[in-house]
Formats: structure tokens, C-alpha cells, sequence
């Protein structure tokens, strides 16, 4: 019996680690919603219209239409990568300039309302598992289990400032820090879909598990 699974919680808490862990062992598909926020913010950021002293809603919102968001299975990573109008982002919108405008994009009801409804079809055949913000309290409120991750901002920011590193990226550790508070209370106090722990979701603190562990906590919840 095929389950939807959601994951939310703050940035960088590894959800999509055990997302992706999870989906291949049950043979699920796997979504990063977070995936699909980035590309919409790159397509702004490519199309002049989000910049550090402005940012043009009314022109985004407009040219929604023409923003096209699917997912494509990479065999050799064994997870499904994010494409904008059919050219492969995965690796452009991982960059902390993306990670400083997303947040941004994210509060735009209309931006969240698309992403939303393709998000939902996305579950017709249940089999998935899909990490974000707002998947257990908006997308998918009927998720057979609900998981809500945390873990203190500073082993947040220093997980991904590892891997920011390891891909090349020229950062500090105080950079990604700053980001990723400032995320965390953009995402928390939006006026639509803020997040928040939805009140039948299990919250696991990673903080002090090994990636092990919290792989065999989490799959236990799935197969009861
Ligand atoms: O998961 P990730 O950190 O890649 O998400 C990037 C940003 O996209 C989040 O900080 C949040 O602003 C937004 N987001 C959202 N709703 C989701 C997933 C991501 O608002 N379901």
C-alpha cells in the first residue's frame, strides 16, 4: 500500500538527504518543492527582475505562463533534477544568491498557488515522498505521515556551508549562517502558507543523529 510522505521544515535540515533516502528505498518518486521555488526565483533573477534593490512582482506574476518546471530522473544520482523550460538547473539554483532571493519569491501568493496545484497532481498515484514547507499543512494535509525536521541554525548553516564548499562556491560560514536565519523568518512569517508544524506531523531533531540513525527512526514511522 503506496503512502505520500511529507517533510517539512527549516532550511538546511536535511530533508532532502532523507527524502531522497527514503524514496529509493521504497521505490517512491521523490519532489523537492524547495527545487522548484529556486527555479522560478532563477528565472526572475535571469530575467532582470529580482536584483539586491528591487524586485518586480507585478512582471513576475505576469510572466508565470511562460515559467515551465519538470522534473527528470538522473540515473546515475538516483534522484529526479529540477529543469526550467526544459534546460537542467539542479546546479544553478543551489547558489547562495539564489538561496538570498527565494525567500522573497516565496511569499507571492500566485507563485505559490501554481507551484501548489502541480505539486498536488504530482501525488495523484501516492508513492511519493516531497519536502518543503507547507507540504503536510497545504499540499498534501491527507500525507499518510507527516515528518517536521529541525536542528539548531548553527549545524544547519555549517552542514551547508560544507557543502557549498565542496562544490567550489567562495563563501563564509557567516554568509550561509545569515542566510539561513534569515530564511527561517521569512518562511515563518509570511502571510500565506507561513511554516509551521502541522499538528499530526512527528518532529525529528537531527541535530545529534547520525544520518544512519535518523534514516532508521524515520523508516520505522513509515512502515507502521
Ligand atoms: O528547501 P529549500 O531550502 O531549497 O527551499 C528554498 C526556499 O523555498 C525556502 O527557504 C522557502 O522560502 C521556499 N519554499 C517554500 N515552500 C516550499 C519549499 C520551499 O516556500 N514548499
Amino acid at each position: 500500500n503506496k503512502i505520500i510522505i511529507a517533510i517539512d521544515g527549516f532550511s538546511s535540515t536535511g530533508k532532502s538527504t532523507v527524502a531522497k533516502q527514503l524514496a529509493n528505498y521504497l521505490g517512491y518518486i521523490y519532489v523537492d518543492t524547495g527545487a522548484m521555488y529556486r527555479a522560478v526565483t532563477l528565472y526572475a533573477m535571469q530575467k532582470g527582475l529580482i536584483n539586491k534593490d528591487d524586485f518586480n512582482k507585478e512582471a513576475l506574476i505576469y510572466q508565470l505562463p511562460n515559467i515551465n518546471i519538470s522534473f527528470k530522473f538522473n540515473e546515475e544520482k538516483g534522484f529526479a533534477e529540477v529543469y526550467l523550460n526544459d534546460k537542467n538547473v539542479e546546479k544553478a539554483i543551489r547558489t547562495l544568491e539564489v538561496s538570498g532571493f527565494v525567500s522573497q519569491v516565496a511569499t507571492l501568493l500566485e507563485v505559490r498557488q501554481k507551484l501548489v496545484e502541480q505539486q498536488h497532481k504530482m501525488g495523484k498515484d501516492k508513492g511519493i515522498v516531497m519536502d518543503g514547507r507547507d507540504i503536510g499543512t497545504v499540499v498534501f494535509p491527507e500525507a499518510e505521515l507527516k515528518l517536521f525536521m529541525t536542528a539548531s541554525a548553527e549545524i544547519r548553516a555549517k552542514r551547508r556551508y560544507e557543502e557549498l564548499i565542496k562544490r567550489g562556491d567562495k563563501i563564509s560560514y557567516e554568509d550561509v549562517l545569515k542566510n539561513v536565519k534569515e530564511r527561517d523568518f521569512m518562511d515563518s512569517n509570511r502571510k500565506d502558507s507561513p511554516l509551521v508544524k502541522s499538528k499530526d506531523a512527528i518532529e525529528i531533531d537531527n541535530s545529534k543523529l547520525t544520518l544512519e540513525e535518523q534514516f532508521n527512526k524515520i523508516l520505522q514511522l513509515a512502515k507502521m
